[in-house]
């Protein structure tokens, strides 16, 4: 995902980048992890070996054990080179009980630091990233294994109508990043906010300057869910957790007709991943993530998707292997 007004990309899941321009992938900052099986995480070289020069750290968020895997991953190659290079990577590793979080250093040839004692994790309360731009949020499902769900919510954006401006016989300045800053913090409608004009200043009730200047449009919210057993307590998870997503990424691994099968690989069914996205009041399903044994009959997935959704999905990179 690019975010264009900061320059940089985030990546959900490190599946095969291969297909990625190498300048996008150098954009990378943030990579949000749902488990490590090895079409999950497989990318991790690929990332790795285009960032190494970089000198922007390198923020890997999963399950738990992703310190280790991160790990384990660095301690597969010979680091004698790269002592002067500036990169460092921190790993983030994400239970009910808490928040792991762990440091690489180039210079200290990636030896892993895990900063916070088993004791003092700090708390996991569902929100991982907050920044003036946006919120990433989290959610641990069961997939035998914990894996993890991930949302992003851009802010909303305040556009100001510089013909009213002109209208009021003020200019631009200083006081519109307080004015901004006061309508992000909510300030209340009937408070009266001061305008410098020239000599003069003029006061103004907020919520009627707000009403005269201000444009303000809602951020996009973008959910990616992938795989998760189809059971009651992931699916009513799932749907709170996406409610409202413009675009919802989620797995549409079988078919309703192989339940049994879908229950004992731990993945979801098309149906079931329509049906989540009907109820969270999803705008864009785009699903993803099929066995292999429908390589045939793909059009069938995305039919009972688009049935139980009520709508035509998407259908993202279908196939990928799965462990
Ligand atoms: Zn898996
Ligand atoms: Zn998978």
């Amino acid at each position: 995902m690019r975010l264009l007004r900061e320059k940089r990309a985030i990546l959900f899941d490190l599946g095969t980048l291969n297909g990625l321009p190498g300048g996008l992938i150098m954009k990378v900052t943030d990579a949000f992890v749902t488990h490590t099986h090895i079409d999950h995480f497989i990318g991790f070289d690929h990332l790795l070996r285009n960032m190494l020069g970089s000198p922007v750290p390198l923020r890997i968020y999963g399950p738990s054990n992703i310190i280790e895997c991160v790990a384990g991953k660095l301690k597969g190659y010979t680091w004698n080179l790269i002592s002067g290079y500036p990169l460092n990577i921190d790993a983030y590793g994400i239970s009910e009980d808490g928040i792991r979080h762990a440091s690489f250093r180039a210079k200290d040839r990636f030896e892993p630091v895990e900063d916070t004692p088993q004791t003092q994790k700090k708390p996991f309360q569902g929100t991982i990233v907050k920044n003036d731009y946006f919120t990433v949020k989290a959610v641990v499902l069961e997939h035998d294994i914990e894996s993890i769900g991930w949302s992003i919510e851009e802010d909303f954006h305040i556009n100001i109508d510089k013909s009213a401006l002109t209208d009021m016989e003020v200019e631009t300045g200083p006081w519109l990043t307080d004015f901004k800053k006061k309508i992000r913090g909510g300030w209340p409608e009937d408070s009266l906010f001061t305008i410098p004009a020239g000599n003069r200043r003029i006061e103004m009730e907020f919520g009627e300057l707000k009403r005269r200047i201000a444009m303000i449009t809602s951020g996009q919210k973008v959910s990616y869910v992938m795989d998760s057993s189809p059971t009651p307590e992931n699916i009513r998870k799932i749907t709170g957790f996406a409610a409202g997503s413009d675009s919802l990424y989620l797995e549409a691994y079988f078919l309703d007709e192989d339940m049994e099968r879908a229950r004992e690989r731990n993945h979801l069914t098309a149906g079931i991943a329509g049906r989540i996205a009907r109820d969270a009041g999803v705008k864009n399903l785009h699903i993803m993530h099929y066995s292999p044994k429908y390589r045939q009959t793909a059009g069938a997935i995305s039919r009972e998707a688009s049935e139980a959704f009520g709508a035509r999905v998407h259908e993202a990179s279908p196939y990928r292997q799965e462990n």
